[in-house]
Order: structure tokens, then sequence, then C-alpha cells
């Protein structure tokens, strides 16, 4: 297939960026005393292709905690190395339509006598919980390493953790504390709680940009080969079924909103940050940190809401 003129994608891009750099609405994380602070002019839009080519405008290159948008590649990381049905089985996939932190999720369906499968999704904080408690490694540093080392394969250069972030997340949080002994309490959590919550808090706190974001997602439109490095990450199969995960739940409460707006999978995390994948085409990564009711950047999602639609990236849309 002939792949998308530079020139256009550069120029949509740039147009993104000035029709939304002065909108103020919205607020910063105000629950992660680390967040509350960011400054939220910055403003950065990326695009990768999946045939490699970078583009940029604003602040992309700015750093920002990943945040919730993490759970996508330990997601990844699980599939890829315990097969789907540990998931299906263990955490769950549906849709839960509920705010990212509810207890609800964890509540709902709840059948304490066994039989049917947990009710979260990898990418609400009970289900990404529950599947940071899957992740393999003898030590909680050694499982540590390994969805570090797999996000840093997505994004092909090394990832650190944000030491200031993962302090002020680990000093506040306490409900995620509670969500991991309440999953324990039925049986859907797979290992100890606080050194579960410790490894999600860390995941939580690694910093990437918007480069970094549209590099990971372009790893997932790629079929799960990092089209910069060409290494392959995962295969091909686990990356359609994360891609499918996100449209389930990428943003929350107003997942269907945005599918129905914008019409591709996508993840958003607290920080800021915010991934399209246009599968077998490209990805688009924005950095904005003021957020919506539910937890999503508001200018995020409106330039990639006008991305999309100038590209006619639409994964539903007949053309
Ligand atoms: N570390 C945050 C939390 O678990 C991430 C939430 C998010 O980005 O949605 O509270």
């Amino acid at each position: 297939p002939q792949s998308m003129s530079s020139t256009v994608i550069q120029k949509t891009i740039e147009q993104a960026y000035d029709k939304y750099r002065s909108v103020t609405e919205g607020k910063n994380a105000n629950y992660i005393p680390y967040l509350a602070k960011a400054d939220s002019k910055l403003y950065g839009i990326a695009i990768v292709t999946v045939d490699g080519r970078i583009f940029r405008v604003g602040d992309a290159g700015h750093p920002f905690p990943v945040e919730s948008v993490s759970k996508i590649f330990t997601l990844a990381d699980v599939l890829h190395k315990q097969g789907a049905q540990n998931i299906l089985g263990k955490v769950g996939v549906n849709a839960t339509g509920l705010p990212f932190n509810s207890v609800l999720a964890v509540e709902l369906n709840n059948d304490k006598l066994g039989g049917s499968p947990p009710p979260g999704n990898p990418l609400v904080n009970a289900g990404a919980i529950a599947t940071a408690s899957l992740v393999q490694g003898k030590t909680l540093d050694m499982r540590w390493k390994s969805v570090l080392d797999t996000a840093s394969a997505f994004a092909g250069h090394q990832l650190h953790l944000n030491d200031d972030v993962y302090q002020s997340e680990m000093a506040s949080n306490q409900h995620n504390q509670a969500i991991a002994v309440l999953l324990q309490s039925y049986g859907h959590l797979y290992a100890d709680p606080s050194e579960t919550v410790d490894l999600y808090t860390r995941e939580c706190s690694y910093d990437v940009d918007a480069v970094d974001l549209a590099t990971m997602g372009a790893t997932l439109a790629n079929g799960g080969t990092n089209p910069r490095t060409h290494q392959t990450v995962v295969d091909a199969p686990t990356s359609a079924r994360v891609l499918a995960v996100m449209a389930t739940a990428g943003l929350y409460n107003t997942s269907g909103e945005w599918l129905f707006k914008v019409g591709l999978p996508g993840k958003s995390g607290v920080g800021g940050g915010i991934v399209a994948v246009v599968p077998g085409k490209l990805a688009i990564g924005v950095y904005s940190s003021r957020l919506d009711d539910a937890g999503n950047s508001v200018r995020g999602q409106l330039a990639v809401q006008f991305i999309a639609e100038s590209l006619g990236a639409n994964i539903f849309s007949a053309q």
C-alpha cells in the first residue's frame, strides 16, 4: 500500500497543535502531588509510522509520567509470555464502564463459588493490578525489570523510573492498596498484594515523551515489531489483542464515547499522555496535562480526534 505523504502528516499535526493550543479546559490530576504541579502549558504531538518515519510538533520531547498508558505494555508482556487464556480467565477483558480506580469493578458479578471469570479489564486499575500480579520473576526487582524492559523495547530505548513520581505515588496510593487486598479476598490476585501494588506503582512512574508514546503505539500498529529498531517485541496476535482491549477500556468510563467519536483504539493516563493506534499505519502520541473528569487529557483527545478525521483514519470507516 502507498504510504501516507510526509508533508500531509506534518501539516496535520501542526494544524492540530495550533487549533487547540489555547484550550485551557480541564485540570491536572490532583490526587498525586507530583502530577498536580505539572506545567499545564506544555503541549506536544508526535506521529510514528509503521515505515519508521517520525513527526513532531510542540513539546513532543518533554518527559512526563506514563501512568495508565503503561497498562497496555504490561498487558502485552503478560499476554506474550503467558498466553491469552491467562488474561481471559484470571483478569477478564470486558468493558467495565467504570471510573479508572473503581472498587465496584472488583465486586461486579462477583462469584464467590467460582466459575465465572473475574470482572476486571487489564486497562483499569483493578484489572491492571491483577495483571501486574501475573508478571513472572523471582523477586520484585526482577519483575520490575521485566515490565520496564518490555516497555523500553516498545519505545526503542531504555526508559527510566522517575523516582519523585514513584515516591509521591507510594505515599498516596492507599486506594490501590485497598483494591489489591479486595482482589486477593476474592482469589483474583496472584501475588503478594503489597509487592504487587509496588510493582504497579513503579509501572505508572516511568517517564516517556510524546515521541515515545507514538513509537510504542506504532509498534502495536506494526504487529508487535518496533518500526524504528526492527525488534520484535511481542508477536502479532498479542499486538492485535492489546489493541482490542484498548478499544474496550482505553479511556476509562468514556471509552465508548471515544470509540464512537474517534474510531481508534487508544489509551490515556492521568499524567496527561494519550496514545492512539491506526493498525497497519501509524500511531499518535500527545502530551498535555489538563484532564477531563474521567482522567483523560483534554487537548490530547481533541488533537487525536482532529488528526484521525483529517487523515481519514477511523478503523470503522469503509474507505
Ligand atoms: N498511578 C495512577 C493510579 O493508579 C494511574 C492512574 C491513571 O493513569 O489512570 O492511580
